[in-house]
């Protein structure tokens, strides 16, 4: 399987990371398939970055192989979805970018892609869900999936056009406004609002 993710995502992060150009089409990067975790094991940060941050994400579970999906279609390859959070090796990334290099390393590192208990999307309006993440009891990141640049269907189209979506493969759709970072003891959990916890996770 493998990890598609988006970047610049939501207009308010753009602001917070420095950028004042909004995409013209989804940005797209990939992590590899070693990087998926969920919840059962603590996160241990790793001895290469002194800055970790935390990015929750709306998280689909590709259901058919699919390729060239157009996006009217596209509702039809995902059947679950969950909140993940997008591991970041902040700093790496900082240096990555201001020198135009790849980000493969600062984002796709063992235990980059985290995710909580799948949903089955059934009725609900994937464009219409609130979630959040809590650090030790206290809200930092809040999420609307109305406010997405590029919807869910664009980027499964979109993406489906380069890479044929198979079986299992999972797409992380970006992170809203309030991304930080993670410390030693932190207790994270991530879920939809007013529904119970998704994802539960400790910082080692
Ligand atoms: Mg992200």
């Amino acid at each position: 399987m493998k990890i598609i993710a988006v970047g610049m995502n939501y207009r308010k992060h753009l602001l917070e990371l420095d950028e004042s150009q909004e995409p013209s089409e989804p940005v797209l990067f990939l992590k590899p398939d070693s990087a998926l975790a969920g919840d059962k094991l603590p996160f241990f940060l790793p001895d290469f970055s002194q800055e970790i941050h935390y990015e929750t994400e709306i998280v689909v579970k590709i259901s058919k192989l699919g390729k060239n999906i157009a996006e009217k279609f596209a509702h039809r390859y995902y059947e679950e979805f969950t909140v993940g959070l997008d591991m970041t090796a902040r700093d790496l990334q900082r240096k990555a970018r201001e020198r135009s290099l790849p980000w493969a390393v600062s984002k796709g590192f063992d235990q980059s892609a985290i995710v909580g208990r799948f949903l089955p999307v059934g009725e609900r309006d994937i464009q219409d869900i609130h979630f959040h993440l809590d650090i030790n009891g206290q809200t930092v990141q809040r999420g609307y999936t109305g406010d997405m640049i590029f919807s869910i269907d664009r980027i499964v189209s979109y993406a489906s056009h380069f890479f044929t979506l198979k079986t299992g493969d999972l797409i992380f759709t970006g992170t809203p406004l309030g991304v930080g970072p993670v410390h030693i003891g932190d207790c994270l959990e991530a879920g939809l609002d007013n529904e119970e916890r998704l994802l539960q996770l400790r910082i080692k």
